[in-house]
Formats: C-alpha cells, structure tokens, sequence
C-alpha cells in the first residue's frame, strides 16, 4: 500500500513554569493511502499534540518539536517555513476540530466561508468556487445546498454543522484528514451518521483520515488500523480486529475492559486504576508500571523494546519479549 504520511520519532515538549512537559515521547507510525488509523488513549496522553503537530499547530512557544520528523510527499513538515506550511495546511492536510461551532465564523453564511476556503488556496474565479462550494455540502448530505448556502452556522443543528465542518475540511480534496474528537460533541445517533458520513466520503475520495478519539465504541465502528497511546508513547498497534481480539499491552486490555460492552451479557466494566504518570519527569521504564497488576522489576528500570507480533501488530511490553528475564539481570 502506498504511504501518504510517516511519523518518525516525534517528540514534542512545553515549557512552562513549573518546568518541561514531555507530551509525545517517539511517537513513529505510516499511514497509508485511503486507510482510516484511529489514534486512542486517555486524555493527556499526547494523541491530539501529535496530530497538531502534523499540522504545525503547536503554539511555540510554549510548545516545540525537540525531535523526529513527518514525511509528506517527500518533505519534512518539521523543517519547513511557516509560508510554506500554509499552503499545504487546507489544501493537502486537513483538520477538523471536536466543535463545530469553534471552528466556523458566526458572522458569515457557510457558502462565504466555503467559498473564501477555496479561493485561499486555488486560482479559480468565485463563481467557480461557488461551484465547488455546493458540491461539497451536497457531499455531505446538506439537504437544498443552494438555498442552506445563504444561512448562518446558528441555523444548522450541532450535526449538520459538523456536516459543513467536515465540508470545509474536503473542499480542497486534501490526502490527509485528521479528525480530533469528531463526534464527541455530538448525540449517538448524530455520531452514528456522521460516522457513515467520513465512511462514505473516503470510499468516494480515497481521503486517509487520521481520527484521533478515547471512544473506542466509534474505533471500532471506522478504523483499518489503530494505535494506542499512553504517557507519550504508541504502546501498541495493530489492525482494528488485532486491537479488539488479540491485544496484548494491559493498557490497551484495560481500555478495552473499561467500555461497555452489548455482546457480553453481564460483564462488567473494570476501570484502570491509578493515573498516568507526570510528564514533567516521566519515567525512565514502563509508563504503566504503577498501573500495571503484571508489572516486573524489569519494568520500573527499563522502558520495553517493540516486539512484532505480524505485518502491523506490535507491542512495548515486557511480558512480550524473550529477553526481558536477561534484561532482568543485566539492567543495573
Ligand atoms: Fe506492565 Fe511491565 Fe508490560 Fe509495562 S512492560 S505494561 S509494567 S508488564
């Protein structure tokens, strides 16, 4: 399969007062040509830093990108001038936000948006854009887009915004979608049909989307592939059926024993004790040592290598890698 993006050993940092945070700690990941990877882990854990930092969103300061790179059609987005990010950022890699109504002008009917959306980054006239405009909201299943056209966000319901949201974020027919929280604002059965919606449009599109999330329930229902980040760190990744039959890592275990779950009659739902540790000073081991009922010395003194379970499925976790009693006694 073709890659469209490669993270290669990020690691972003915020300085603040009381010191350094290290929020993504060698962050690495492909992401390939029409797939969907979902990114989940708790809050804090660094998945939304990430893909603002594919975006060159990181407000510096206080944050930076101290290491690594992202590779995008043979640039590294790392290095590049804030011009040149510019034309790429809409146009090539796109965004879409948990609110809709943050990420839309209250004073301006959609179209004008739209419309001003296009032009920023395709030399066309305005009726050509217009054009496109209505295209896209038809894309989207807005309903009569030719007259919802003239109407203010106020006038949409939360679900047709994120409609027009979404809209905003294809209009450029970018390769890469990254959506943070999509659905998060949104009542269930909203969600279900805006998850429909990022299904269909990658069918007709060929769009990657990266979809950032802590609702596994919405993972499970759109990603090929899925990464689990804890403490900075993708502890584990694999296919989505890898992920929900076969996961190996106890954090991603305990996620997936935290949600509930309708084709288990009777089973409860195991919260993950405990909190992720500070990033200020994060640990020289495993992050989820504290957290861990498997953890081993080893794990506390020593952060894992990645053992490879198949083609996509690989793992940090001691209980997965044969050296880990040499590492026993050879780690001081
Ligand atoms: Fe638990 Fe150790 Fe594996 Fe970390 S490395 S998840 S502490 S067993």
């Amino acid at each position: 399969m073709e890659k469209v993006l490669e993270v290669i050993d990020l690691h972003v940092s915020f300085k603040t007062y009381g010191g350094e945070v290290k929020a993504v700690r060698g962050v690495t990941f492909d992401l390939y040509k029409g797939e969907t990877l979902a990114i989940v882990g708790e809050s804090g854990c660094g998945k939304s830093v990430t893909s603002q930092s594919i975006m060159r969103l990181i407000p510096n300061p206080p944050g930076r990108i101290t290491n690594g790179s992202i590779l995008f059609k043979g640039k590294d987005l790392t290095k590049l001038k804030e011009t040149q990010m510019r034309s790429i950022r809409g146009a090539d890699i796109s965004m879409i936000f948990q609110d809709p109504m943050t990420a839309l002008n209250p004073t301006i009917t959609i179209g004008e948006q739209l419309v001003e959306g296009i032009l920023q980054h395709k030399s066309i006239s305005r009726q050509e854009a217009k054009k496109v405009a209505f295209e896209m909201l038809d894309l989207v299943g807005i309903p009569n887009p030719h007259e919802r056209f003239k109407h203010h966000p106020h006038q949409f319901s939360g679900g047709m915004r994120q409609r027009i949201v979404i809209a905003m974020a294809l209009v450029c027919k970018p390769e890469v979608l990254i959506a943070d929280e999509p659905t998060t604002a949104l009542d269930v059965t909203i969600q279900a049909q805006i998850l429909d919606l990022f299904k269909d449009i990658q069918k007709k599109t060929g769009v990657s989307i990266i979809l950032i999330t802590h609702d596994l329930g919405v993972v499970a229902q759109v990603a090929d592939r899925i990464a689990v980040m804890y403490a900075g760190k993708i502890v584990e990744a694999g296919s989505r059926r890898e992920i929900f039959y076969q996961p190996q890592h106890p954090y991603t275990k305990g996620l997936l024993n935290s949600v509930p779950r309708l084709d288990l009659e009777g089973a409860e739902l195991v919260p993950i004790a405990g909190t992720p540790p500070d990033l200020f000073s994060p640990p020289a081991g495993c992050p989820f040592t504290a957290r861990c009922s498997y953890a081993m010395e080893v794990c506390d003194r020593a952060y894992p290598f990645k053992t490879h379970l198949s083609q996509d499925h690989h793992v940090d976790c001691w209980l997965q890698d044969e050296r880990a009693m040499n590492r026993l006694t050879s780690v001081k």
